[in-house]
């Protein structure tokens, strides 16, 4: 039977040319900083995000953490979005790890404004948790890959800047957001001290994320990662592909787009009281209730014709496009998921 896993990006393979660069790549033991495939990826993140230098960590989840526990003492407070990953989605990591407390603000569809950021930072007083650091999701994940647009990041940042919070952005899919919007990641980057990006979702790497920052602030990453037990030997082999997928892998992102916008579109045509215009990247999110169906009861007879899809909730989906997922695959899928509406 067809397979079309929708699930995530994560599910993406490496392409031929990372299983040449990693058979090649020249390696060494990274904890004595000598693995020169490494040193080579962690450059180029760096270079690409403006920054002064970045480390590759295990996981997108790793760098963030790495940032907060870098970023913070414990008893700080710090700003995030309700359902952003940081705080929904890594096991509670910031209070276990770093001791900070999570201020949470519901952003609209996942973008947070200066104004609202400015109403929870807590003033000097014995009785209340410094806000220290501020979060911001780009794109946002359980909102439905939405970008932040610039403008709204530079005030931001300026606010942040006033009220001395250190500002990270976990850009997972920040690759995603600079096609969508035209501009490279640097030009994202600027208005956040520190980011995080994943090799291993739509860039296809097999593994690894890197998280970048001031020299300073990636040196203390560099100790907290360690003490989590990241410090690795010859991942030179990783960061080959990792090498590939910002060389090579990203322009093709667009891709991805088009054909979540395709299903969008297809979406919007089975009258299911879908907004295609809600789709700007690669992730689409649909609401199952119109359909009088549970996300468990849809997810379950998509996956009879072959189609995996995320369930988000009692009554959302998420489905992801990727590397592995054509326009024929996309018009499979909305086929099947019409028949089924049909019933
Ligand atoms: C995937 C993702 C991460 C990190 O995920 P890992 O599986 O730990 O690499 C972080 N933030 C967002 C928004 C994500 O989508």
């Amino acid at each position: 039977m067809r397979v079309v896993d929708l699930r995530s990006d994560t599910v993406t393979m490496p392409t031929p040319q990372m299983r040449e660069a990693i058979y090649h790549a020249a390696v060494g033991d990274d904890v004595y900083g000598e693995d020169p495939t490494i040193n080579e990826l962690e450059e180029l993140g760096a270079r690409l995000t403006g920054k002064e230098a970045s480390l590759f960590v295990t996981s997108g989840t790793m760098g963030n953490q790495l940032a907060v526990l870098s970023h913070t003492q414990r008893g700080d407070e710090v700003i995030c979005e309700t359902e952003s990953h940081i705080f929904y989605y890594e096991a509670a990591g910031i209070a276990v790890l770093s001791g900070v407390q999570a201020r949470t603000l519901t952003g609209d569809r996942g973008i947070l404004s200066a104004e609202q950021i400015a109403s929870v930072i807590r003033t000097e007083d014995i009785h209340q948790p410094p806000t220290t650091m501020l979060c911001l999701e780009n794109t946002h994940n359980r909102a439905g890959g939405t970008c932040y647009p610039l403008s709204t990041l530079a005030s931001i940042y300026e606010l942040s800047k006033k009220n001395n919070i250190h500002v990270h952005m976990d850009g997972a899919r920040v690759f995603n957001a600079a096609v969508k919007q035209n501009v490279s990641i640097d030009k994202i980057s600027c208005y956040s001290d520190s980011v995080t990006f994943c090799l291993s979702k739509g860039l296809c790497a097999p593994v690894g994320s890197l998280v970048a920052g001031s020299k300073k602030f990636i040196e203390k990453c560099r100790r907290q990662r360690k003490l989590l037990g990241g410090g690795m030997r010859q991942a030179g082999f990783l960061a080959a592909a990792g090498i590939v997928a910002l060389n090579s892998m990203v322009e093709q992102l667009y891709i991805d787009h088009e054909n979540a916008r395709l299903l969008a579109d297809g979406l919007a045509n089975m009258a299911i009281a879908f907004d295609a215009d809600t789709v700007e990247t690669n992730i689409v999110i649909i609401d199952t209730l119109p359909l009088g169906q549970t996300a468990a009861q849809l997810s379950h007879k998509l996956a009879e014709k072959g189609i995996k899809v995320s369930q988000f909730g009692e009554h959302k989906i998420r489905m992801v496009t990727h590397y592995g997922i054509t326009a024929d695959d996309v018009n499979y899928t909305i086929n099947e998921l019409s028949s089924i509406v049909k019933g």
